[in-house]
């Protein structure tokens, strides 16, 4: 029986996976505070050593916690500071909620837009700049009936543009990684702009850096009214998140934001494509899960993009995108298998990533695999 189980495993291709581990150190406690500061709101003056009652600190800790679905427990925890880590857009978190809009206030009066690109970043050719910005804004024009069109002078209704640290507004931005971008709510003089961090280093299509089309879609959401989302797998999900820019689909949460404040495209499209990817729900009682896996005693139940991670000492699972926990990790795995003697995750995927390129890897793990397995 073993070897049975064996050869069926060999057959399908490996990767192995293990949980960050890290310890909390002071600077990660002032990096924290400074983190919901920017982000949550935390007051400036607040003071973390309240004698009575919960300090404002541990309740915007938990607050950040629930709207990321980690495990709340008030402290800077290795998930929490990890999560506080990613790079991410540089506008604040709002409630927690699925799609969630600026205020009603915040809306273009009218469907037809301008945007001007004002400068370019060195990382990429101008043609590619151009391209990803139009395609962003496409995002959002393909399921509602704004239309964009680009000018070259004067003041458009979105100004787009890279700046590094102190960029002309009360933002600075801080550098490479951490904040990426941001956007203004709609609105005049300022509102709608959206200005990108020249520290970084933005691409077109490579997963080495941050690529433009992604940051930009994102930032969008912000200029035509949308607020951030707590759905972990929509594109107004403050966390960067890399994902095929040829194959994007603006998933329906965002689908469902953009058309609450515009409404749906009246123009049916010869070509829709494929249809808006959905996050599986926990609720719901039909869903068929794709694996599930113990790791140093927390839960993993795969599905999709997703799992959610369930931890014994908490009623409530957070829910994650794999690439934003593991981002090399494939999606949409077949199996999943704990190696309690390496401390490793093993997900398991079809049969073609034993092919070139990823033969060296591949062969790694299964015989990281054998090994564990005999052992
Ligand atoms: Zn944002
Ligand atoms: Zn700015």
């Amino acid at each position: 029986m073993k070897t049975f189980n064996l050869s069926i495993l060999l057959s399908l291709a490996v990767a192995v996976y293990c949980l960050p581990i890290s310890q909390v150190t002071e600077q990660d406690e002032s990096f924290a505070e400074s983190y919901l500061k920017q982000f949550f709101n935390l007051a400036e003056d607040s003071n973390p050593t309240v004698r009575r009652g919960i300090s404002p600190m541990t309740k915007k800790l938990a607050e950040m916690q629930r709207f990321f679905h980690l495990r709340v427990t008030g402290t800077p925890d290795p998930d929490t500071i990890a999560m506080m880590k990613k790079p991410r857009c540089g506008v604040p978190d709002g409630k927690i909620a699925r799609f969630s809009i600026t205020g009603s206030n915040f809306k273009w009066g009218g469907n037809s837009l301008t945007y001007r690109i004002e400068n370019y970043t060195p990382d990429m050719a101008r043609s590619e700049v151009d391209d990803s910005i139009e395609r962003a804004l496409q995002v959002w024009a393909k399921v509602t009936p704004l239309r964009f069109t680009r000018v070259y002078t004067g003041t458009a209704d979105i100004m787009i543009s890279f700046g590094r640290q102190s960029h002309g507004d009360y933002y600075p931005f801080d550098g490479p990684d951490g904040t990426l971008a941001h956007a203004f709510a709609p609105g005049p003089g300022i509102g709608g702009d959206a200005h990108f961090d020249e520290d970084e280093t933005f691409t077109f299509r490579s997963d080495e850096g941050y690529i433009l089309f992604l940051v930009a879609a994102h930032e969008f959401g912000h200029s035509l009214g949308l607020s951030h989302s707590n759905d972990p797998g929509a594109l107004m999900y403050p966390v960067y998140t890399y994902s095929n820019p040829d194959t994007f689909v603006l998933p329906r949460d965002d689908v469902n934001g953009i058309q609450s404040l515009y409404g749906p495209n009246s123009k049916k499209d010869p070509n829709p494509g494929p249809t808006s990817p959905t996050t599986p729900d926990a609720c719901d009682s039909t869903m068929v899960l794709d694996a599930v896996v113990t790791l140093r005693g927390d839960l993993f139940f795969f599905k999709d993009r997703f799992f959610w991670r369930s931890y014994p000492q908490s009623a409530q699972a957070q829910q994650s995108l794999i690439t934003n926990f593991w981002p090399n990790a494939p999606v949409n795995i077949d199996a999943a298998y704990e190696s309690q003697h390496l401390d490793r995750v093993l997900l398991f995927k079809g049969m073609c990533s034993l092919c070139p390129p990823n033969v060296p890897n591949a062969l790694l793990s299964i015989l990281s695999f054998i090994i564990t397995y005999i052992n």
